[in-house]
């Protein structure tokens, strides 16, 4: 049942469904938060809880490169005699 108010018109819930939670201390240093709120995920406490956040902008991922060259598909010598 929808809310009405006195002229007949429908009263439309204005809270939003979910709130925002405020930033963690990891957060301080990215610049996608604004008045201690993440532009970007509801509850950054939880982006941290496994690990650094996807999104941050100061965290940055190192890349380890092999320097030894690697052999695929090599199939096993026959010794013929
Ligand atoms: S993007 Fe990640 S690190 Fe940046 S404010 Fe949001 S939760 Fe924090």
């Amino acid at each position: 049942m929808q809310k009405r108010d006195s002229e007949g018109r429908i009263i439309r819930n204005t809270k939003p469904l979910f709130e925002k939670e405020p930033i963690v201390d990891d957060c301080l240093p990215c610049i996608r938060h604004d008045k201690k709120v993440c532009s970007a995920y509801l509850s950054p406490a939880q982006k941290w809880r496994l690990g650094d956040c996807p999104l941050a902008t100061h965290v940055t991922v190192m890349i380890k490169e092999d320097s030894g060259k690697k052999r695929v598909g090599q199939q096993k010598q026959t010794i013929k005699r």
